[in-house]
């Protein structure tokens, strides 16, 4: 948008605007190709010397609309949408390390991502180093190596609900050469924008609270374009010399800001086609329309939900970086002073056991694998999630055994809090 608007009208105007006599809501191009006169011109589109659509699995209108919203909201320069979080993660990480690299993690991240960097890039050639996040910068500083790409990281932890120090982390990483890049999923743009505090890429899984509605899986990755790198070109050399299935195109000298994005785009989309559906990206749009109101209610209806936990006699433990006291309250005062997100996690004083009876006694609170929906939702991350973890992994990840993960709806907290208070009251 020419006029910088507020987060609230960005995420109802920014994307699709149409034109006079276009249709006034984002339209689905349901087309995996897109027609062209000359065979000229689409060559010249091959060689990425011309701007354009040809192909859906390499880009497609309406999921490019889509991430032009999210890369406003964000404060970034480029964006692109893909089929899942995980592939944001992969894209994002793999866009710029291959085989003999090594990457710093937080040890906090989502079990997928854990698996991830740890188990499957790893069997890529891939090397990955996991750090305490709330360690001091020199003890992290020691997990750096000479073949180090990136450091990757999340806002707010999924689901140990560790806030990160952002500042402290893009520092490491820039005073190392490489980029921050940083899972934004929980805290949304609304509530954070990791770019304002040195990050470098953003990862979503918009699956999450950008769809809202548990209706689409989805992705997205984001660009700052603040990171130089062609002031490592031995470093990224993916991105700072010729791409020989480009007809030895340099990202970095011919897109400038946008060769990142362009590059996991026109490369890694084309090569590995974890496109998302122009179906999904419409869902996410709409969405995205209400993220600013829904996420002012899911951080109301949260912090409700995390007193009435906290004063209860059954519940050993409540972590909710937006309660005063917790031990994140003051990073998440600073790097999301309008509410965290909506997730509580919490343990009962009867430990495990209790908290199956608990879980199985909710009525309008349901168990799914699924997080930051409307509908009130819960899970056991030892039993599900992130049961691929050994105890020790579980104990770096920040997910007691005993854990009971909550992903407060925007129902009317009243109701949450029976419907807590109901199965609360038939545990030992
Ligand atoms: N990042 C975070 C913080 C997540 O919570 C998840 C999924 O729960 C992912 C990434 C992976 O996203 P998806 O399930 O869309 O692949």
């Amino acid at each position: 948008m020419s006029k910088q608007y507020q987060k609230e009208t960005i995420c109802i105007q920014s994307g699709w605007k149409p034109k006079n006599g276009e249709p006034r809501v984002l339209p689905i191009y349901q087309s995996t190709t897109f027609k062209y006169e000359s065979s000229e011109q689409m060559g010249r589109l091959f060689d990425l010397e011309e701007s354009g659509y040809f192909y859906t699995r390499l880009q497609n209108p309406t999921n490019d609309y889509v991430a032009a919203k999210i890369c406003e909201l964000e404060g970034g320069v480029a964006a692109m949408l893909t089929s899942s979080g995980q592939a944001a993660t992969y894209y994002a990480v793999f866009n710029i390390c291959e085989a003999g690299d090594h990457v710093v993690m937080s040890a906090t991240v989502y079990g997928g991502t854990f698996n991830l960097l740890t188990c499957t890039m790893k069997k890529m050639g891939i090397e990955c180093t996991v750090v305490d996040p709330d360690a001091s910068a020199e003890e992290i500083g020691k997990a750096f190596q000479p073949n180090t790409k990136c450091v990757f990281a999340e806002t707010i932890a999924n689901p140990a609900l560790v806030v990160l120090d952002i500042e402290k982390f893009a520092k490491l990483a820039h005073e190392h050469q490489v980029p921050l890049i940083v899972d934004n999923t929980f805290a949304t743009p609304i509530n954070c924008n990791p770019f304002r505090w040195g990050a470098d890429i953003v990862t979503h899984s918009t699956t999450k609270y950008m769809d809202g509605h548990a209706m689409a899986v989805g992705g997205c990755i984001v660009d700052s374009g603040h990171f130089d790198w062609s002031a490592y070109p031995d470093k990224f050399p993916g991105l700072c010399t010729p791409d020989e299935s480009y007809h030895g195109i340099t990202y970095t000298e011919k897109f400038g800001k946008a060769a990142y994005i362009t590059k996991a785009t026109s490369q890694l989309m084309r090569d590995l086609g974890s496109i998302q559906s122009p179906q999904n990206a419409f869902l996410l749009n709409v969405g995205l329309e209400t993220l600013h109101l829904r996420m002012e209610r899911h951080c109301y209806n949260a912090g409700r939900v995390a007193e009435f936990l906290e004063g209860h006699e059954k519940v050993a433990w409540v972590n909710y970086p937006g309660l005063k006291g917790n031990r994140y309250y003051e990073l998440a005062q600073k790097y999301m002073p309008n509410g965290t997100c909506g997730v509580i996690s919490f343990g009962l004083k009867g430990g495990r056991q209790a908290a199956a009876k608990m879980m199985d006694g909710l009525e309008l609170t349901s168990i799914v694998t699924h997080v930051a929906d409307a509908r009130t939702s819960v899970l056991h991350p030892a039993s599900h999630t992130h049961r691929q973890m050994n105890d020790e992994q579980l104990k770096e990840a920040g997910v007691a055994p005993d854990l009971i993960r909550l992903s407060v709806g925007i129902e009317h907290v009243d109701d949450i809090i029976a419907d807590l208070q109901q199965a609360l009251s038939a545990v030992d």
